[in-house]
């Protein structure tokens, strides 16, 4: 049987779609945020209900097709498009419901984060979610989810009270505190290896809705004596601050940045810029008042999924003065070079350390900061040099790394999830793979083999 007239089967047994190469949509379904991944699924179920998920998991199973799990498609090593298997496509099911008495939403499983933030703002209530807008709430939720409330808040997942998923059976179980204790454990951190979740009930918080950003630019040879003031300043931050620095080129010149984004009142938010500014002589600064809204949107790329990327992250538990120098010059001698990364910190700590490490499979919440360095180009034949600038720079901090984030993963493979996980998580989370997903039917993610697997 031709993969057509199976996908017309298939269909029929559905209520969303299921496209293959020679329908017109399938590109567009195919592409994922990182244009490097060019894969091809033999097909693509648009599911439109948890039913359809089941079927689609049971489908695959019978034709032995490898399965990938899409949201918002924004996992850079594109593990939810399978090569000739049949990729889940949740994008269809992207709703979202609030009760705003109970201070609840019921996120469906291929939901954008934007959507989460329309559908809470406007009570006005929000919960942690990442700081892009057209980032998926699965991918993210299901690895921990960082965002600008999070120190407010706690991550994503530290939010959800319970998940509705289709497991490797395609059997529907809820799972939350009161039920499939274990396997609510796993969701909250250990990614998409336990089943594929077509609800998210989330817990939501009152938010007024105004944000500070702020960001001081500074010339390199200014920028070790800035950061080490940056980061001294970080340790007695209010938990309304998430300090946040940068490096990277600005028209051909290597620069680094400071600052924080608030969200709260933000006379009290302007209150941090004095000491910061103190700091040195910024060359360039922004402080920009918006609405929480807008913040979350700030960072949305307009070039949508047509660059090349790849990224390297650590957790570091601190930042002694030799990590800012090796943060400061990129992997290189001097800071310069051609096709280097651009890299960013992020400050954890606050809500995030106050739940104790045991009670999700998110691991590392005693980070104080995580580093990320991306990098993105169009030209193919720069794969090489731009992939190799990104390991060397993320190597020279690697003494000062305490784990890493498995959402920032790229083709790291198990040495990446044995630094996402702890040894006790990962024999915890393998137990659970055991029950849930023995078969490792889930293998498309940072995966978590069961045992004998
Ligand atoms: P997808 O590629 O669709 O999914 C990634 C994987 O998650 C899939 O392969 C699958 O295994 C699993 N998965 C997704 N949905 C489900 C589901 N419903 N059920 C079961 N499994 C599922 N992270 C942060 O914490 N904070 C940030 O601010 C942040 N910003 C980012 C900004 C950009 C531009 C990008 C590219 C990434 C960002 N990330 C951030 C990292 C992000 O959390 C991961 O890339 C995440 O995997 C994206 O999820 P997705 O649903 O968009 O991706």
């Amino acid at each position: 049987m031709t993969s057509g007239v199976s996908a017309r089967l298939l269909e029929g047994k559905i209520e969303g779609r299921v496209l293959t190469w020679d329908d017109d949509e399938y590109d567009d379904a195919r592409a994922v945020w990182n244009a490097m991944v060019d894969r091809r699924p033999r097909m693509i179920v648009r599911c439109a209900t948890p039913d359809d998920v089941a079927t689609a998991i049971r489908y695959a199973r019978d034709g032995d097709l490898e399965i990938g799990v899409r949201c918002g498609g924004h996992g850079v090593l594109g593990a939810a498009v399978p090569e000739d298997g049949l990729m889940i496509d949740l994008t269809p099911m992207g709703g979202v419901r609030v009760d705003p008495r109970r201070r609840r939403a019921w996120v469906e499983g291929g939901a954008l984060l934007g959507a989460l933030d329309q559908a809470t703002q406007p009570h006005g209530l929000a919960t942690t979610a990442g700081n892009v807008s057209h980032t998926g709430v699965g991918g993210l939720t299901l690895g921990g989810g960082m965002g600008w409330l999070a120190r407010q808040f706690g991550l994503s997942c530290d939010n959800v009270a319970s998940f509705e998923v289709v497991t490797a059976e395609g059997n529907m179980v809820r799972a939350s505190a009161a039920e499939n204790a274990e396997l609510y454990w796993g969701l909250r951190g250990g990614g998409g290896n336990f089943g594929v979740v077509t609800e998210f009930e989330f817990q939501l918080h009152p938010m007024v809705g105004e944000a500070l950003v702020v960001d001081l630019w500074f010339a390199l040879d200014e920028a070790p004596a800035v950061l080490r003031g940056w980061r001294d300043l970080n340790a007695v931050a209010p938990r309304a601050a998430t300090f946040t620095a940068w490096v990277g080129d600005m028209e051909g010149r290597p620069m680094a940045s400071v600052g924080y984004v608030w969200i709260g009142d933000v006379e009290e938010g302007r209150r941090l810029l004095p000491p910061l500014r103190a700091l040195g002589k910024p060359v360039m600064e922004r402080v920009h008042e918006t609405s929480y809204v807008e913040l979350q949107r700030m960072d949305d790329s307009v070039e949508g999924h047509t660059f090349r990327r790849y990224w390297k992250g650590h957790y570091v538990r601190s930042l002694p003065d030799e990590a800012i120098e090796a943060f400061l010059l990129r992997g290189t001698p001097d800071g310069h070079g051609p096709y280097l990364p651009a890299a960013s910190l992020q400050a954890y700590g606050g809500a995030i350390a106050d739940v104790p490490d045991e009670d999700t499979a998110f691991s590392h919440r005693d980070t104080l900061f995580e580093f990320v360095s991306a990098t993105r180009w169009s030209d193919p034949t720069e794969d090489e040099l731009r992939i190799g600038a990104a390991r060397r720079y993320a190597g020279s901090l690697d003494r000062f790394a305490s784990g890493a984030y498995v959402n920032v993963l790229t083709d790291e493979g198990q040495a990446g999830v044995r630094r996402a996980y702890p040894p006790e998580k990962l024999a915890r989370l393998t137990a659970l793979k055991d029950t849930w997903d023995p078969q490792n039917v889930f293998h498309l993610n940072h995966n978590i083999p069961p045992t004998g697997r």
